[in-house]
């Protein structure tokens, strides 16, 4: 079955076409850092107008670069949600009205759930069931997958997602938007021993999670500082990258001895940072369980693992309703199940 995915949920318009027999045969992304970069963050209305003008040339393109024409679609899967309701709304119609024309199957993919899949896409690929760590530019959790749809959340942050920690923080020594692998480019240099900063909840006995005292701590930081140079800077991110890295390491570590499970999945944009891949391949040998990431490039927002989430919710017989809509808030434990056999 070959599946057209597209993801519009936020800044970035991705296109991808999977193959449940051949995998993914390609993909095609547009971000819009760029232009929002001017304001220092996403402007919605924005994001709605450009993916409106990229969706169709990169579907062309995708098509194109895989040989293949709208006729070979089986299948279209979209981001319903949770995101910015228009940008969404250009995903969700383009989708409906393709799937309408072309008299194929349509169903709308929980982007977390995506997110969550797409270390599928890598090999090897873990097996269920898993321990996920989630961590976007939006949302920070640890969650226990049983199975497609079978997600238990077992922690998730008070305050700012991880992603949403390393913008923050990132803006405020002045390394733009969104500034995550900027800053973390830039700790490389730098000496993480230099300044100290706190581990927010890193003894709790839950599995949650907060940051946005961190960023805080960075900010006071960065005010009692003479003189902010280069040098300094570094130093600084080196320090918050480390604290973030030691309490989404310590927590995932506990979520697998909670559950007993031996795979942790990572997923979402701050799994591409290298530092938190380095300790977690040194204590998933150290502790023998097995850690998988998603292709580096799927680890930020694109139509590959929409399209993938809709291959293997399509393969189970499931349809969309016919009527669409999207749910810019979704709760991602209330998805439905997907049955294995
Ligand atoms: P959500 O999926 O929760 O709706 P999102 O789609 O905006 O949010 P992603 O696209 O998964 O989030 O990830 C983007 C985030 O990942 C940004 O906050 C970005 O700074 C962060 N990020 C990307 N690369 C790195 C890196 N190397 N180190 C740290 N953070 C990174
Ligand atoms: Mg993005
Ligand atoms: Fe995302």
């Amino acid at each position: 079955m070959l599946v057209l995915g597209i993801e519009t949920s936020c800044d970035e318009s991705g296109v991808a076409l999977y193959d449940s027999e051949q995998g993914l045969l390609a993909h095609q992304l547009h971000t819009q850092m760029a232009m929002h970069a001017e304001y220092g963050g996403v402007v919605p209305e924005l994001a709605s107008r450009d993916h409106i003008r990229r969706i169709l040339p990169l579907t062309e393109a995708c098509l194109k670069s895989a040989g293949k024409t709208l006729r070979d679609i089986d299948a279209i899967a979209y981001t319903e949600g949770p995101g910015l309701a228009g940008a969404l709304l250009v995903g969700a119609s383009v989708a409906n009205a393709l799937a309408f024309a072309l008299d194929k199957p349509v169903i709308g993919i929980h982007h977390l759930e995506g997110h969550l899949l797409s270390p599928l896409l890598a090999t090897p690929a873990p097996t269920f069931p898993f321990i996920a760590l989630l961590v976007s530019g939006g949302h920070s959790q640890l969650m226990e997958v049983t199975g497609v749809g079978q997600y238990t959340l077992l922690g998730e942050t008070l305050d700012d997602a991880a992603g949403e920690a390393f913008d923050k923080t990132a803006k405020l020594l002045g390394l733009g938007y969104p500034g995550g692998p900027a800053l973390s480019r830039l700790a490389e240099q730098g000496n993480p021993k230099r300044f100290s900063l706190p581990r927010p909840m890193l003894h709790s006995p839950d599995l949650d999670f907060s940051f946005s005292g961190l960023k805080t701590a960075v900010l006071t930081l960065v005010r009692e500082q003479k003189q902010l140079d280069d040098s300094t800077r570094a130093d600084i991110c080196a320090a918050f990258q480390e604290a973030m890295v030691e309490v989404l390491v310590a927590k995932s570590l506990k979520a697998l001895k909670q559950t007993g499970h031996r795979q942790l999945v990572i997923a979402g944009g701050v799994g591409a940072n290298k530092q938190l891949r380095q300790h977690l391949d040194a204590a998933a040998s150290r502790k023998r369980f097995s850690v998988f990431y998603p292709p580096l490039e799927f680890c930020t927002d694109n139509g590959a693992m929409i399209a993938f989430a809709g291959a293997l919710r399509l393969s189970q017989a499931q349809r969309g309703s016919g009527s669409f809509g999207v749910r810019p808030r979704w709760d991602l434990g209330s998805l439905c199940a997907v049955d294995p056999t």
